[in-house]
């Protein structure tokens, strides 16, 4: 037998306006490799380097360092003799040495969670070639410092475990600033600069009981290790989880010459993005920082200078700087170095018109020459995603279908989200300005620590700044204020990509973490106190403000329409107030697919009626309360009836265990007693009696309407007069009764039987009629296995998805939260079930269900009403199930609408 012997490539070297990758190769080269190699090709200046694939992260995670090194190393050898051709300079040279970046890159961003290492390729000759080489001392013994400090966190482990723990290296510096009196770094001398080298190195030898390494070599392959471990380490699980990025995706290592921002005033590094990441505006923006490396501008230790003339404008008002100061203090790039700004946003335009999206952008320009040091479409909010991806189709660079693949419908959610009211803003009293990070409304307690985020409700995690380790409590709290830091620090891109209101570098707050305390002129807060973040604005506000919620107007009404253009299916509501149908008629529902009515019978004047009616030991005596609840119901529908104007409206029928409404408090026992003149006792005996041992699998659904045939009579008379009123007053009504838990065929024709005599009655009396039909949920797993059965009788199916899942799995609904989280975190489930449908078995029933319903009906309507209606994943598989309708929560009838809509364009393809 012939054998063949695969040569796989795992190293993709760019550079020098050529690749070997490209920017489809995302999965194999991670986002910033593929992103690399593409800009390399379209002939933007690149610091050349090359990218380890993810598939070496794979066989390191199998086969170990030794077997991968010996797997990859010529080709990375001979990678790094092509980066050393096109710089001019050695890596391992003593006297002109190559000077290496080291970072990660998985498939999709993930900011701040995997590490990276600068300056790669320093020990103690090569630093002095460096001396040589720039005729700057201190940038290379300040670089040497900053390498070894990196190194030591990142790959030999140094780096402190908990927020309490100190970082040996600080803690180094910070003697020394203490010894020689000095505050800042920037105030060191070379010969401290030199002393910190050494003591860093000692530090090290005492910590880790290893010398550093001085060999480059060594240096590059504990980097590239270091890179493959941390996408097993805790910030990258945790980021990996909360997205739902499996773990064998894995990360790609991106080698690449270093370029240094930091060699003085014609040196500089910064962030910029080719539209606003906030508001999608279409305006080139971004922040650098003259003399720095890049992670200076992403800590938030300095607050940056804008890019664009405009944007520094903008920045200075809000930020109260007059326009004296902010151009000698804090000039923008297009005035300080406008050939360069030039440059620049030549580049912008190009990478945006090549990728066809809003680019986030990292450059360093090094004495004087502009490099662009990564590019990927850019994170941004929900706002922005509706303006640009709208702009971006009005401009003609995207079509219709494209559009609207491009929304993430979970996104929306973001949108629809309640703003201030702008009365209460009237009254609100504004502490602070903050830079607009990231818009929304956000009001809660203060928390000083990420840890912290949960100790209220609702929380406000107060901040110097944020850092990867904070991710956890970003996501928990309501909204993040930071005290310094830019637009495209740490808490500001997070922030976005969350969807969170962020208010950063409000320079006017001194925070205490010891104290936990918040100063704003002369004014303390505490941990607990109240403040609101105006994300939108800026504007930090004493105490809590009330909010009120949005609307569909501008782009994001013009998403909607654009989604009704391609949706097969209709999107309904599952509302059971005219306040409800009416903020799901303005979202754009197209009706009502589920009317819970038994939400109606909490309320305190029905109440009373409906404990009666449970408690009634005879069917007259039944009769009497539910006499006395038929108005009330009646005119709920009616109210529901005209709020929906002639759209489909389905009522169930009450479902619930009768148990859930009686009292279970002495005190409401006694109250109810005297009420219904009956003996403490009798209604203490009626209670016990209800007691079931698991309700959701007892006397509930159409049992209770099979076993009080009067409540589904009084129910049908509601529905069925409601609707007569309703059309009296010249209101087209489409009525839908509908069968809860039905699991055999019998329990669906008896109560048919209930509905339809009762109808007809009413129609004799009143001499006029209207349509209406009759149908069942289906959510007891036998009744999608009878389906065809069910179908000769029903007029239509609406599955009830919750039910179907609890009893699917046997998970109770009620009591699934002890488990399920574990269950999650162990990865036995990927999602939870309740949440986003099961496709594989729950799915399975409706497909099942679906199809058998029709072979005996072949027009029959189908739709969910299941919490699954308004998750984009199980939207589309309503609709390649067939379905005609899914129904959702009002605030989500938009995601479903998108989500409809990408699914129909998706089959299509
Ligand atoms: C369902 O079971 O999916 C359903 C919609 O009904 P409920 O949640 O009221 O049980
Ligand atoms: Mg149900």
């Amino acid at each position: 037998m012939e054998t063949t012997t695969e040569i796989k490539t795992r190293v993709y070297r760019f550079g020098n306006k050529k690749a070997d990758g490209k920017s489809a190769m995302k999965n194999l080269l991670g986002g910033k490799g593929a992103n690399l190699a593409e800009m390399s090709r379209i002939g933007i200046p690149v610091p050349p380097g090359f990218t380890i694939t993810t598939e070496v992260c794979t066989e390191y995670n199998e086969l170990g360092r030794k077997k991968v090194i010996s797997l990859i190393k010529s080709e990375v050898e001979k990678a790094v003799q092509e980066i050393e051709e096109t710089m001019g300079a050695k890596f391992g040279d003593d006297d002109d040495p190559l000077l290496l970046s080291v970072r990660s890159g998985a498939r999709v961003s993930m900011p701040g969670m995997m590490d990276t290492v600068l300056n790669l390729g320093l020990n103690d000759d090569a630093v002095e070639g460096i001396v040589k080489k720039t005729g700057n001392e201190r940038f290379a013994w300040d670089s040497y410092r900053r390498f070894i400090q990196m190194y030591g966190g990142v790959v030999m482990g140094m780096k402190p475990e908990s927020k309490e723990d100190e970082d040996p290296f600080e803690e180094i510096i910070d003697n020394l600033k203490e010894k020689r009196h000095i505050k800042l770094d920037t105030d060191f001398t070379i010969q401290d600069l030199q002393d910190l080298v050494y003591d860093f190195k000692d530090v090290v030898k005492k910590k880790t009981g290893k010398n550093f390494p001085t060999d480059p070599w060594d240096q590059l392959w504990g980097a590239v290790m270091a890179v493959f471990d941390s996408w097993n380490g805790k910030r990258a699980q945790y980021y990996r989880k909360i997205h739902s990025y499996p773990a064998d995706w894995g990360t790609a290592v991106n080698v690449q010459a270093m370029v240094f921002g930091n060699m003085g005033l014609d040196s500089g590094t910064g962030v910029c993005f080719t539209r606003d990441a906030g508001t999608g505006e279409n305006v080139f923006n971004g922040e650098y920082l003259i003399n720095a490396q890049g992670e200076d501008v992403v800590a938030g230790v300095r607050t940056p200078q804008q890019i664009t003339r405009l944007g520094s404008e903008r920045w200075a008002k809000l930020a109260q700087i007059s326009e004296e100061d902010r151009k000698t203090d804090y000039p923008s790039l297009e005035e300080l170095m406008p050939e360069i700004y030039q440059e620049l946003d030549g580049y912008q335009k190009t990478l945006e018109d090549h990728y066809r999206d809003m680019q986030d952008m990292e450059f360093t320009i090094q004495q004087g020459k502009l490099w662009i040091l990564q590019t990927r479409n850019g994170k941004r909010t929900g706002a922005a995603m509706v303006k640009i991806t709208m702009d971006l189709l009005e401009e003609g660079v995207i079509d219709e279908k494209e559009a609207l693949l491009r929304i993430d419908p979970a996104k929306l959610d973001e949108l629809l989200h309640p703003v201030f009211d702008p009365n209460a803003l009237l009254d609100a009293e504004i502490i602070a300005q903050g830079l607009p990070a990231s818009p929304g409304a956000a009001t809660g307690q203060i928390v000083f620590f990420a840890e912290e985020a949960k100790k209220y409700k609702n929380t406000i995690l107060v901040r110097t700044e944020t850092s990867p380790e904070d991710l956890e409590g970003m996501d928990l709290a309501r909204g993040i204020l930071t005290a310094r830091g830019g637009m495209t620090s740490h808490a500001a891109v997070v922030a976005r990509g969350m969807g969170k209101c962020c208010i950063s570098g409000a320079g006017a707050l001194k925070i205490n973490y010891k104290k936990r305390t918040l100063t704003v002129d002369g004014k303390e807060f505490h941990d607990g106190d109240w403040i609101s973040l105006n994300g939108s604005t800026g504007n930090i506000i004493e105490g809590k403000v009330a909010t009120r919620q949005p609307e569909l107007s501008g782009e994001f009404g013009e998403l909607m329409d654009l989604s009704d253009k391609y949706t097969r299916m209709k999107v309904r509501t599952n509302a059971d107030t005219p306040k409800d149908a009416l903020v799901a008629r303005n979202f754009g529902a197209q009706g009502i697919g589920l009317t819970r009515t038994e939400h109606m019978f909490f309320e305190v004047d029905r109440i009373k009626a409906m404990r009666e009616m449970i408690l009634a030991t005879t069917v007259k005596g039944r009769k009497h309360a539910l006499r006395e609840l038929l108005p009330m119901q009646r005119s709920d529908f009616e109210g529901i009836f005209e709020a929906m104007q002639g759209l489909p409206v389905t009522i169930r029928l009450l479902d619930p265990p009768l148990h859930e409404f009686v009292p279970h408090q002495l005190a409401t026992q006694k109250e109810l007693a005297e009420d219904l003149h009956i003996s403490l006792d009798a209604v203490k005996s009626k209670v016990a009696a209800l007691e079931e041992f698991n309700p959701m699998l007892g006397h509930r659904g159409c049992r209770l309407g099979n076993t009080y045939p009067e409540i589904t009579e009084m129910q049908t008379r509601a529905i069925i007069e409601a609707a007569l009123n309703v059309k009296e007053k010249g209101i087209d009504v489409h009525p839908e009764i509908m069968v809860p838990l039905v699991g055999t065929v019998n329990e669906f024709v008896e109560q048919e039987k209930v509905i339809r005599e009762t109808a007809e009655a009413i129609f004799a009396r009143r001499k006029t009629k209207i349509n209406y039909s009759v149908g069942t949920m289906i959510e007891i797993p036998r009744a999608a296995l009878m389906a065809d059965k069910i179908a000769e009788h029903a007029d239509f199916f609406s599955f009830g998805t919750n039910d179907l899942t609890q009893m699917t799995y046997g998970y109770s609904r009620d009591d699934a939260s002890k488990f399920l989280p574990i269950y999650l975190e162990k990865g036995i489930l990927k999602e939870d079930p309740f949440e986003v449908m099961d496709q594989e078995g729950v799915g399975q029933l409706v497909l099942m269900g679906t199809e058998r319903g029709r072979k005996s009906k072949p027009h029959l309507k189908v739709g969910i009403c299941g919490e699954h209606g308004g998750e984009p994943s199980s939207v589309e598989f309503c609709h390649r199930a067939g379905m005609n309708y899914v129904s959702c929560s009002p605030f989500r009838v938009p995601i479903a609408r998108v989500a409809a809509a990408q699914a129909a364009i998706m089959e299509e393809k």
